[in-house]
């Protein structure tokens, strides 16, 4: 219960998604907290809001004191406490060269997001409120291609009605029209919002996303027929999120079925041949691919999770946040894998998770084939600039050589490479690789 005012650096022990929130709409500067995960939802949120933020500093509490001077570079993932005049230097000059960026990339939102040799992708954004859509607009990006619903729990504080529901996703479709927006049903537990009042062991193991939705039907049922009816336009897309197998697909479409001829009895509009997908970010989904593709119109790879239960590495853990590694090769494979699935059944194949947005990752992705990238908004026009000056057919090399390195390592220091003789203007752009490993 306090409020802050003018520009400060603020050090806590953790901080909430809500906290972000409060602090994008401040004079905040950036955060620093000493446990969580980089993509936990609250740094996400940072990124969304291009707050800088450092996580999982151990103990940093006890060595800042308010009022001292520091140095946060979101970028690296590192703080400086008192610096010299020296590298407060530095650092302005650093600051100024990404302004230089920034505004050298400005002209890119109204080119398309092509290669030179003619291989298109399309370009979304990650949202999740009404607010960003304006900026998203500003980004050159084609739709959104996450819309993460679970914040109308935040404000309501319990389920929101189906019309509450009806407004704010027609709100946003309206808004993208004619571009389209992909709304991913509610996946409240894990770290967003507890659900229920019992605590689990483990969250992110537990009642959480599409497991829920298909316990608690009715409430399921009220979003599906809120979404449905703001598809009148034909620019909305639904995917569900921590679908696992055929099963639950099956079921959650029994009941989207429900729904559409509820509203076609009813005289209801809804678009008839809205593209129905899912999220890729179990690892039993990688393994039955075959089997969803056919019963889907597309997949979005959730890298976050992905990493998080592929490599048995909990995502807000900072303890082993050196583990969370989006370029394991077993990633770089499961990745690959749903990729050629995707096209081998003609389903377009999307990512959402925030590999999709790390620059160091582009070259790489659209070399296996990714047809969608989606972001946070204020990385996009860096990786479009990346797609318009690689050829498809060079990517398509890095890729396979890439598939071919069997360490971490050697895979970054790969595409490392790569980038610095490619786009070494873009190079300072790229470092925030290092805080996503
Ligand atoms: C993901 O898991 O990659 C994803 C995009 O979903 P979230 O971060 O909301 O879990
Ligand atoms: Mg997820």
């Amino acid at each position: 219960d306090f409020s802050i005012e003018g520009e400060h650096i603020i050090i806590a022990k953790t901080l909430t998604p809500a906290d972000t929130l409060l602090f994008s709409a401040s004079d905040v500067m950036g955060y620093v907290t000493e446990f969580g995960g980089i993509t936990s939802h609250a740094a996400i949120l940072a990124r969304s809001y291009k707050l800088p933020a450092v996580v999982g500093v151990h103990s940093i509490t006890t060595k800042v004191n308010t009022g001292d001077c520091v140095i946060l570079d979101g970028q690296t993932g590192t703080l400086i406490l008192n610096p010299t005049k020296e590298r407060e230097a530095e650092y302005r000059e650093k600051m100024k060269r990404i302004r230089e960026l920034e505004h050298s990339l400005e002209g890119l939102a109204d080119l398309p997001c092509i290669t030179p040799d003619g291989r298109k992708v399309e370009l979304a954004a990650n949202a999740e409120f009404v607010d960003e859509i304006e900026y998203v607009l500003t980004q050159g990006s084609r739709g959104i291609g996450l819309y993460r619903t679970e914040h109308l729990f935040i404000s309501k504080g319990d389920w929101p009605s189906e019309n509450e529901q009806y407004i704010a996703y027609s709100d946003i479709a309206n808004m993208m029209y004619p571009q389209s927006v992909i709304f991913r049903t509610f996946d409240i537990g894990g770290d967003k919002f507890l659900a229920s009042d019992r605590v689990e062991m483990n969250p992110f193991l537990g009642w959480r996303g599409i497991r829920i939705m298909l316990d608690k039907t009715d409430r399921f049922k009220d979003q599906l027929r809120a979404l449905l009816r703001a598809s009148a336009r034909k620019n909305v897309k639904i995917m569900f999120p921590m679908i696992s197998g055929v099963m639950e697909l099956r079921e959650a479409k029994q009941l989207y079925r429900e729904v559409q001829e509820e509203l076609s009895e009813k005289g209801v509009e809804f678009d008839a041949n809205l593209q129905l997908g899912i999220m890729i970010e179990v690892p039993s989904a990688v393994i039955v691919a075959e089997d969803l593709a056919k019963e889907i119109d597309f997949f979005s790879i959730g890298t976050n999770d992905l990493i998080q239960y592929l490599l048995a590495v909990d995502r807000n853990n900072d303890l082993i946040s050196d583990l969370y590694q989006e370029f394991h090769p077993a990633i770089l494979k499961a990745v690959k894998h749903i990729i050629d699935i995707g096209h081998k059944n003609e389903k377009w194949v999307g990512m959402c998770g925030e590999m999709a947005g790390n620059p160091l990752a582009t070259v790489l992705l659209l070399g296996m084939g990714l047809d969608e990238f989606s972001m946070v908004p204020a990385v996009i026009p860096e990786v479009k600039k990346i797609v318009r000056s690689t050829k498809y057919e060079d990517a398509q090399k890095v890729a396979e050589e890439a598939l071919q390195l069997n360490t971490t390592t050697e895979i970054k220091n790969y595409l490392t490479k790569f980038a610095r003789e490619h786009y070494p203007e873009l190079f300072i752009a790229m470092q925030n690789g290092a805080a996503l490993t």
